[in-house]
């Protein structure tokens, strides 16, 4: 769909009602755009709460979380994420600056927004992003404030970070063998980002740390028992992510994917695990808990088993673009319209066309299915 498509819908949010499944109402702008009908489970087929309808989309999925990207820089260059060299930066002037950022939240808070991730690229590069985080905790409806970071620069910063107002934190580390750490990101940087780590454990109120792990097949299964050994060690959950096809080298291919299944499994063969619920009916991880007690780890599938059905996830980039997806093929600019004078009406009126136009799911796996949009770093992990 052509953006100019997306502002036609923009009228059809607005003059009439967002159609949800199990609704007819009479033929509108958006319902010309709408694609097949897919199978949803019968619990999304009704949103079971509608308190904030304005960010409903068609599959009755309310929107609540969004992933905010402050920079599309980052001082790791991690070889499922970014290429060694070559990586094209937006221009400066084109990155939102944090006025520009809080005043976009706030409009999004508005329609229902109320936990915020702080991601990148990587947002600890930002020298601004104490400010940022302390002025996210202004905006009214905001509820939640957490952040994904390498942790490189983390033990310098995490004291004013919690400060500001951070509640939780997720910080990446795929290896814990030095050698292979820098073969992975690059950088020989593994003491600084455990020196990050640790720091953070003077904060009991960011409540588990999270550790992220992206394990990528031929490289990475070394590293799987000594990651799952951290979270029995330390105070933190550790959470393999399957690698998606979101490397701006575009070298993704499914041979690198080990499923977050047979993680477990080699997991589990030394530790027995048993599986708790979801934390919550969106959260994109499956928890898991050593039977013995010492710890717990998640999975995060997307590739393997997708967790679209249940997602509440917007993206705003660091340029100001609106994405409803990882893997959307269109976003809505909100940057532009702001620096040209739009009023909120106006902002609201494109944020409710772009979430209306949200696809059902991602479709990795689907024959013929192809990406071609923005990598990881760029959108916002
Ligand atoms: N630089 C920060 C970091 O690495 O934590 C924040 C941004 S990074 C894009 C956010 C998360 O996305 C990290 O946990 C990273 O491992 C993950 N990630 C990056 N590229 C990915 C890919 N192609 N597939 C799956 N996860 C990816
Ligand atoms: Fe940087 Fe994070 Fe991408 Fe690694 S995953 S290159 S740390 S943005």
């Amino acid at each position: 769909m052509r953006r100019s498509s997306v502002n036609r819908l923009a009228a059809g949010a607005i003059e009439g009602p967002i159609d949800l499944p199990g609704e007819s109402h009479a033929e509108s702008s958006v319902a010309e755009h709408r694609p097949e009908p897919v199978a949803l489970p019968t619990r999304l087929r009704k949103p079971t709460c509608v308190s904030t309808p304005a960010l409903a989309d068609r599959f009755g999925r309310i929107h609540r979380s969004l992933r905010l990207s402050v920079t599309d820089r980052c001082n790791l260059r991690c070889r499922y994420c970014m290429p060694a060299e070559g990586m094209r930066w937006l221009p400066g002037l084109a990155i939102a600056t944090a006025d520009e950022m809080i005043r976009l939240v706030a409009v999004l808070a508005r329609l229902g927004v109320q936990d915020i991730r702080v991601t990148g690229g990587e947002p600890l590069v930002r020298p601004d992003i104490a400010v940022i985080l302390e002025r996210l905790r202004g905006v009214t409806g905001i509820r939640e404030i957490s952040m994904t970071t390498n942790g490189v620069l983390l033990a310098r910063h995490i004291d004013a970070l919690v400060d500001a107002g951070l509640d939780r934190l997720n910080v990446s580390i795929d290896s814990l063998d030095p050698v292979r750490f820098a073969a992975i990101t690059r950088r020989d940087d593994l003491a600084r980002a455990l020196e990050g780590l640790a720091a953070c454990e003077r904060h009991p109120t960011l409540g588990p740390v999270k550790v992220n792990a992206v394990v990528l097949r031929g490289v990475g299964e070394d590293d799987v028992l000594p990651l799952a050994g951290l979270a029995r060690a330390r105070p933190y959950v550790v959470r393999f992510i399957e690698a998606m096809p979101l490397d701006a080298g575009r070298e993704w291919n499914a041979d690198q994917v080990i499923p977050g299944d047979e993680l477990r499994r080699m997991i589990s063969a030394v530790w027995p695990l048993r599986e708790l619920s979801r934390s919550r009916p969106s959260a994109p991880g499956r928890r898991w808990r050593f039977v013995d007690g010492a710890g717990e780890i998640e999975f995060v599938s997307s590739v393997t088993e997708p967790f679209c059905a249940m997602c509440d996830r917007l993206r705003l980039t660091a340029d100001g673009r609106l994405r409803s997806c990882l893997f959307a093929t269109e976003e809505t600019d909100l940057l532009g319209p702001l620096r040209g004078g739009a009023g909120d009406d106006e902002l609201i009126e494109l944020i409710l066309a772009n979430v209306a136009a949200k696809g059902p799911g991602h479709g990795i796996g689907t024959p013929g299915w192809t990406y071609e949009g923005r990598p990881m770093s760029m959108i916002g992990g």
